[in-house]
C-alpha cells in the first residue's frame, strides 16, 4: 500500500478546506488535501450556493486574507457580481490558488481507518473511488468535511442537530437562465406587499424572495410543493439567478438513506417550481434551468466538540474574545419546517447589522485530540451559533484561522492550543469593500 507522510492533512476541500489548505501550504507546510468528490469547492460551488452572506459593516470588510484575494480574483474574471459570484469562475480561482500555494490535492478519496494514540492522531488510510488504499502519517490533521465524517471516525466527541437532534433543512440548489430582470424589477415596484420589506427593485444584484400573491393562486390550481415563499439571487451574466427555495425537513443529513431520499424530495420540487415560475412569475416566462446541484445542500449535520464550543449566546451579545481569530456579523438563521411559515411579521422585517462577534480559536481545536483542527460547517458550536457562523464568509475565515494556527504550531514547536490568536487573525488585513 502506497504511504506517505506530510506535516497536515486536510480532509474536505469546500470553501473551508481550501482555505486552511492554501493558508498552511503559505505557512511552509507539506499539505494535502482530501476531497471526496471530482472538484473543490464542496456547497460553495457544486451546491450551487450564493450570494456571499454579509461579511462587512458599513464599509468595513470582516474578513480579509485569502477570502479577499480570492474577491479580487473573482472580479478580475468577470465572476462576480457584488456578492454573488459564478461558481465555475469561483472553482478555475480555487484551483489556482491551491496550485500555486504547493497544495498537494487528491480528488475521489475518502478516509476509511483514523488511527489513534491517546489524544493523539498518528495517521489515516484513505480510499480512492478506483479502490487504491493510501495511508497518510501526519503531525496534523484537519477536518473540514463538513459533516464531520473525519473527527466522528477518530471517535471525537460530536453533537448534531438541535436540542432534539433535528437537523436544520437541506435545499437542493438550482441555476435559471433567460429571466428578464428588467421584468422583475417592475413587478417589484408596482407590487412592494408581494414581496419581503427588504427586496428592493433596483439593488447592486436582485435578490428577491416573495411572490405570495402567485404562491397561493398556483397552490389553488394544484401546486403542492412549492414553500411560502420563492427566492432567487440574480448572478453574474445575463438573466441568470441562482434559485434558494426548494427544502427537505426533518431528515438526518448524516444517514446516507436520509439524504438520497432529501435529494429526490427536491428534485420534484425543482421540477415543480420551475413550472411555477415559468407559469406565474413575471420575467420568468422564458426562463429555463440551467444547471441543479450535484450535492445537496447540507446546512447542518454534525459538530465536533472543541475547546470551547462557539454559541447563539455569542452571537446575540457580539461577544469577542482574546483568542477571536475571525470576526462576523451574520445573525441566527435557521431552517425549520415552521420557520418557513411566512407571517405578516416576517415580511415586514429588515435585518439589522450593527456590530460583529468574533470566533476563538479555541472552537477550531478538537476537546478530544490535541492534533485536530476542526473547520467549517462542523467547527465547534451548538445548533443556534452553528446557525449564524456557518456562512461562506466566515467558514472562509475559519479555515485561513486554523491552517494559519497549525503551521504557526508546527514552526515555533508548540501545541496547537499554545497557539497566539494575535499572530493568526484573519481580520488583520480585512480592508473596504
Ligand atoms: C442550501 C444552502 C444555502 C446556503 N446559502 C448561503 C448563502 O446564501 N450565503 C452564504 O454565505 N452561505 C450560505 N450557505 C452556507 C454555506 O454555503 C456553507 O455552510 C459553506 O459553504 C460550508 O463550507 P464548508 O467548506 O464548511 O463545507 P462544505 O462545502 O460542505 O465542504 C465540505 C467538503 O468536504 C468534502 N467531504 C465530505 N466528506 C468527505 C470525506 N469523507 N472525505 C473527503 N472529503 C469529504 C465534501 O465533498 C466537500 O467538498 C448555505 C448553505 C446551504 C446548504
Amino acid at each position: 500500500m502506497m504511504k506517505l507522510k506530510k506535516d497536515v492533512v486536510i480532509i474536505g476541500a469546500g470553501i473551508s478546506g481550501v482555505h486552511a489548505a492554501i493558508a498552511a501550504a503559505r505557512g511552509g507546510l507539506d499539505t494535502l488535501l482530501v476531497e471526496r468528490d471530482g472538484s473543490v469547492g464542496g456547497i460553495s460551488t457544486l451546491g450551487l450556493c450564493n450570494p456571499f452572506m454579509r461579511y462587512w459593516l458599513g464599509t468595513e470588510r470582516l474578513v480579509g486574507g485569502v477570502f479577499g484575494e480570492i474577491l479580487s480574483e473573482l472580479k478580475r474574471r468577470g465572476g462576480l457580481l457584488a456578492n454573488s459570484f459564478d461558481s465555475e469562475t469561483m472553482k478555475i480561482v480555487y484551483f489556482e490558488k491551491l496550485r500555486a500555494a504547493g497544495v498537494d490535492l487528491v480528488l475521489h478519496s475518502i478516509p476509511v481507518e483514523v488511527y489513534t494514540e491517546g489524544s493523539s492522531i498518528r495517521s489515516a488510510r484513505f480510499i480512492s473511488s478506483q479502490g487504491i488504499p493510501f495511508e497518510v502519517e501526519a503531525d496534523y490533521f484537519i477536518d473540514a468535511s463538513g459533516d464531520a465524517t473525519f473527527s466522528f471516525m477518530a471517535g471525537a466527541e460530536i453533537f448534531e442537530g438541535d436540542a432534539g437532534g433535528t437537523n436544520q433543512a437541506m435545499t437542493l440548489m438550482f441555476t435559471v437562465s433567460g429571466i428578464d430582470f428588467a421584468k422583475v424589477s417592475e413587478d417589484i415596484k408596482l407590487n412592494k406587499e408581494n414581496f419581503f420589506a427588504w427586496v428592493s427593485p433596483r439593488p447592486e444584484v436582485m435578490s428577491v424572495a416573495g411572490y405570495f400573491q402567485e404562491i397561493k393562486a398556483a397552490r389553488e390550481n394544484g401546486y403542492d410543493k412549492l414553500q411560502d415563499y420563492y427566492f432567487f439571487i440574480e448572478l453574474p451574466g445575463e438573466g441568470r439567478a441562482s434559485v434558494n427555495t426548494t427544502h427537505s425537513f426533518g431528515r438526518r443529513a448524516a444517514d446516507p438513506f436520509e439524504l438520497s431520499g432529501a435529494v429526490v424530495d427536491c428534485m420534484a420540487q425543482i421540477d415543480q417550481l420551475m413550472s411555477f415560475a415559468v407559469e406565474y412569475v413575471r420575467g420568468f416566462e422564458n426562463a429555463r434551468i440551467e444547471k441543479i446541484a450535484s450535492i445537496m445542500g447540507v446546512r447542518e449535520s454534525r459538530r465536533v466538540k472543541g475547546m470551547y464550543v462557539f454559541s447563539g449566546e455569542d452571537v446575540k451579545s457580539h461577544r469577542k474574545f482574546n483568542d477571536g481569530v475571525v470576526r462576523a456579523t451574520y445573525g441566527i438563521d435557521i431552517h425549520s419546517e415552521s420557520s418557513q411559515k411566512i407571517t405578516q411579521e416576517d415580511r415586514m422585517q429588515v435585518p439589522v447589522y450593527e456590530d460583529y462577534y468574533e470566533i476563538p480559536l479555541r472552537s477550531l481545536i478538537s476537546a478530544d485530540f490535541e492534533n485536530l483542527g476542526i473547520t467549517g460547517r462542523c467547527f465547534s458550536s451548538d445548533f443556534s451559533g452553528h446557525s449564524a457562523a456557518r456562512i461562506m464568509p466566515t467558514v472562509a475565515a475559519m479555515g485561513q484561522a486554523t491552517g494559519s494556527a497549525v503551521s504557526s504550531a508546527i514552526s515555533n514547536g508548540i501545541p496547537l492550543s499554545r497557539v497566539e490568536a494575535r499572530d493568526i487573525r484573519t481580520f488583520i488585513e480585512s480592508g473596504t469593500i
